[in-house]
């Protein structure tokens, strides 16, 4: 689950992170609020304004700008909310803000120079550890840092069993080029960061750029958080924090029925119980010549309540041209499920496209019966070839 960048920095703040000090506002005049409620106890009276949006790189789509007064806030806090901004990350149609962190400018000048640093912790599936990636070259697309110059990016992996050690810490200061009170602080600064990743059961915490100011703090300037979903029920507050309106919205419907979903842009939608089968049943839509409008697992009990409320979300895709329906009957039993499909059929009444139905198992002679027999316009299929060409020739039926 992704959250936004004022509620990471709280979750940073809450783990001895220091963090680029914000308050969020939804209207220009909280955010003119907002900027009079900020104690600058930075050396500058300026304030930046940060659109609030599930994606990166609002830097480049203008999503954030400074404000040199009280009059500026209001203008640039005008523009910002309710834009639709566009970045690297957002695709095409962009994102509506309607939310902004109105923050302490903290690149404020002085005697030494100010510092940009990339630092993230992430899980490397592969080696199964927690790995701390960095590099000297913060602030910009680390993307691009990769592809060009790779020798500036380090890894440090992390035991999960002891857990970020002193020495580890230390190294990775001393790697970014710090020294003297810098040095203490990014030491601090690290060993936080590592600390809350690892309580909240995130998957990432990336924050790009950690600034080293000009009197040597060093500030989490973004905070870009995910957080494991299989974990949320340990951590109700986080929970709490999940921004819908940022998500699609059939997935959102279909994570409250309970359903694992994705959404994608084919034209075949199918129904499938199993992660593996679902792959599967994608590929072999392929196949068939159609390509799959969604990835769908209705789980283990494919009942007439979740068949109904798969239906309903793949049609709200008007892409979809017909519905495969694939569930092999080992503990559920096939006739069962085709009973539910049947019942949840004539709960949402006229069906606009063909639906192939293949169940394979336990009674799945009697389920083709019943379904042959239900007088609706639903195929019905026992092996996967057969399957797959009902598929090609209800799409060619269309062409
Ligand atoms: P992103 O573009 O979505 O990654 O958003 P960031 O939070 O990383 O901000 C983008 C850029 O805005 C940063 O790399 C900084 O260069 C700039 N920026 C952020 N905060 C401040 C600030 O307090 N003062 C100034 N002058 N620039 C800032
Ligand atoms: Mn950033």
């Amino acid at each position: 689950m992704n959250i936004h960048e004022y509620q990471g920095k709280q979750i940073l703040k809450s783990f001895g992170v220091n963090v680029q000090e914000g308050i969020v506002a939804d209207t220009p005049e909280q955010a003119v609020e907002a900027a009079k409620q900020l104690k600058i106890d930075y050396n500058s009276d300026w304030v930046v304004i940060k659109a609030q949006i599930h994606a990166g790189g609002r830097g480049k789509g203008g999503g954030v700008k400074l404000a040199k007064n009280l009059e500026e806030v209001k203008q640039r806090a005008t523009d910002i909310l309710g834009m639709q901004l566009i970045t690297p990350q957002t695709g095409p149609e962009g994102k509506l803000v309607s939310k902004i962190l109105v923050a302490q400018d903290v690149y404020y000048p002085g005697a030494s120079e100010t510092k940009e640093y990339y630092i993230s912790v992430l899980l490397d599936r592969a080696k199964g550890r927690n790995i701390i990636m960095y590099s000297t070259e913060g602030g910009m697309d680390i993307e691009e840092v990769a592809e060009h110059t790779p020798h500036l990016i380090f890894k440090e992996e992390i035991d999960p069993k002891v857990g970020l050690q002193g020495f580890q810490a230390r190294k990775i200061a001393f790697k970014l080029g710090l020294t003297g009170g810098a040095h203490k602080e990014m030491v601090k600064f690290v060993t936080a960061l590592y600390k809350a990743y690892d309580t909240t059961d995130s998957s990432m915490f990336e924050i790009n750029p950690v600034l080293k100011t000009s009197d040597d703090k060093v500030i989490a300037v973004d905070a870009k958080v995910d957080i494991d979903e299989n974990a949320l029920y340990r951590h109700p507050d986080y929970a709490a924090m999940r921004d819908t309106m940022e998500e699609d919205p059939m997935e959102v419907e279909a994570s409250a029925s309970n359903l694992n979903f994705v959404n994608l842009d084919g034209n075949v939608g199918c129904m499938v119980n199993g992660a593996g089968l679902a792959m599967a049943t994608m590929d072999i839509i392929k196949l068939a010549g159609g390509d799959p409008a969604n990835f769908l697992d209705v789980g283990g009990t494919a009942n007439a309540q979740t068949v109904k409320a798969a239906f309903n979300i793949i049609l709200k895709d008007k892409n979809v041209k017909a519905i495969l329906i694939n569930i092999f009957g080992g503990i559920v039993r096939c006739d069962r499920v085709a009973q539910g499909v049947i019942d949840a059929y004539k709960e949402i009444g006229d069906i606009p496209v063909p639906i192939i139905c293949r169940l394979q198992g336990t009674n799945a002679e009697e389920a083709k019966k019943l379904i042959d027999e239900s007088g609706l316009k639903v195929y019905s299929a026992i092996a996967l070839k057969e399957a797959a060409d009902l598929v090609s020739k209800v799409l060619a039926e269309q062409a």
